[in-house]
């Protein structure tokens, strides 16, 4: 593998710290990524940020097809030129945003779930996160590199401190596995904090009782807003509709402590109050309306 720094030197391009440019440097970090990945050959993959081909060049040589995403127009013909020089003939490269990215139209054309994989740009990783989820029915697995702190919260136990929105949704759709901890002198530039790989496998169909998903992600989303708050005062602040004598209901029948704190509370919990929301409030709102 090429040292990124002399590629980049090469194509006179200097890392943007605000693209979340960190390289990734060793041949055998990037090798071991890919042999835990588990691409078989009719696999298709998708790449968020190819960078300069760290990942893309070994997971070509895995998989059917790679979709290589990388929004930096700078770092294209790079690109381009790396995956000749390997005579690679399964690569396409996108220059596109990873946000813009039709994963239902990749995974039509590809006859299957695709598999995702990336080293992610850290600015944008969380929300590159949640739209992996709301696309997870062309989706079968990510394995994706984050800043530890991040993948520790995407990984979180129930009760532990890093315990958090990410952790619920994750929980809710998926089961996540570490797989890889990676030191900051595998990069360039050299980051200031750790990386940790993580294998994300989305379930076939999460337990919702029905319940509206959209929904469940804003209820989890405001428990969390305010950490520090109760559920019942958290869930009255910020959902709009339901007065607090609502919630008290909707907790109780949940059998939900109404003076807990959104940290102790389990995916399945969330769900039950999601159900319990939609079957008491929509319920009265409509008696409501009738009368
Ligand atoms: N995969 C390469 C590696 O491991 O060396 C590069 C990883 S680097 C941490 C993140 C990459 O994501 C950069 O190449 C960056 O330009 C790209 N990137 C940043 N924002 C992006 C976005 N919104 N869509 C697609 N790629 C993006």
């Amino acid at each position: 593998m090429a040292s990124p720094k002399a590629l980049l030197r090469t194509y006179g391009i200097n890392p943007k710290k605000t693209l979340g440019q960190n390289f990734l440097c060793d041949r055998q970090a990037s090798e071991m990524i890919i042999r835990r990945c588990g691409i078989t050959a009719g696999d298709t993959v998708v790449e968020i940020g190819a960078g300069t081909g760290a990942l893309t060049v070994p997971a070509a040589r895995a998989a059917i097809r790679v979709h290589a995403i990388e929004t930096d127009g700078r770092l294209i013909k790079l690109l381009e030129q790396m995956v000749n020089d390997n005579q690679l003939s399964n690569v396409a490269i996108h220059h596109k945003d990873i946000m813009d990215v039709d994963f239902p139209a990749m995974a039509g054309a590809a006859g299957g779930k695709l598999i995702v994989i990336g080293n992610l740009p850290y600015y944008l990783s969380s929300q590159i996160l949640i739209r992996l989820v709301e696309h997870r029915e062309v989706i079968s697995r990510a394995v994706l590199m984050f800043q530890q702190e991040l993948a520790r919260r995407v990984a979180a136990a129930t009760g532990s401190r890093e315990y958090g929105r990410l952790s619920v949704i994750m929980g809710y759709c998926s089961e996540v596995t570490t797989v890889a901890r990676l030191k900051p002198d595998l990069f360039y530039p050299r980051p200031g904090v750790h990386s940790e790989v993580i294998e994300i496998k989305f379930k076939n169909t999460p337990a919702t009782g029905g319940c509206d998903e959209a929904l469940l992600f804003d209820i989890i989303r405001h428990a969390f807003g305010k950490r520090r708050k109760t559920l019942k005062n958290a869930l009255t602040s910020g959902i709009p509709g339901p007065g607090i004598e609502t919630w008290m209901d909707i907790l109780a029948r949940a059998e939900i402590d109404p003076g807990a704190r959104a940290e102790t509370l389990m995916a399945s919990d969330f769900v039950n109050i999601c159900n319990y929301y939609e079957s008491i409030y929509a319920t009265t709102k409509e008696r409501h309306s009738n009368g």
